[in-house]
């Protein structure tokens, strides 16, 4: 069975150590999946939902923040602001940090506000998305 070595690392410390057989991630130009032997790469990652299939073929799924993901002799390392299992969501949280960016949105903001808050946004709604509460 193929696998490849994989670490996602976020602010708060190793998120996930371990052997790959399939990971999906949320590539600033869309949804990229990544297997074994893929070719060299370093892209930017935008927040969004990663993922991943573990070599006993189990499939887990995390909310990251902005990141990079380095790809190189069959080994890939994944370096993220922020990353959360869904049993680690607080719905709540995330319902009041979308409702906050959206109001501060509608003020006058500098474009460094303005990018730090769409960030903010981003990743309050894609916390939701993982716990299937971002219609709310
Ligand atoms: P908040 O305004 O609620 O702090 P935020 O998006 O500004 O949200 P981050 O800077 O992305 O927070 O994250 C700070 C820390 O809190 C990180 O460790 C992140 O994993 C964690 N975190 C943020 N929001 C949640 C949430 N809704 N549930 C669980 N952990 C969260």
């Amino acid at each position: 069975m193929k696998t490849f070595a994989a670490q996602i690392v976020s602010s708060d410390g190793m998120f996930y150590y371990g052997r790959l057989k399939n990971l999906i991630i949320p590539a600033v130009d869309g949804e990229m999946g990544v297997l074994p032997g893929h070719e060299e790469m370093i892209i930017a990652l935008k927040e969004g939902i990663i993922r991943y299939q573990d070599a006993k073929e189990e499939w887990h799924k995390a909310a990251i923040g902005q990141g990079a993901i380095q790809f190189a002799n069959n080994r890939c390392t994944i370096v993220v602001d922020t990353a959360e299992r869904p049993e680690d969501i607080d719905i709540n949280r995330a319902l009041d940090a979308k409702r906050r960016a959206e109001e501060k949105l509608h003020q006058k903001l500098s474009e460094k506000e303005y990018r730090l808050l769409q960030s903010s946004l981003a990743r309050a709604l894609t916390r939701l998305k993982l716990m299937n509460q971002d219609r709310v």
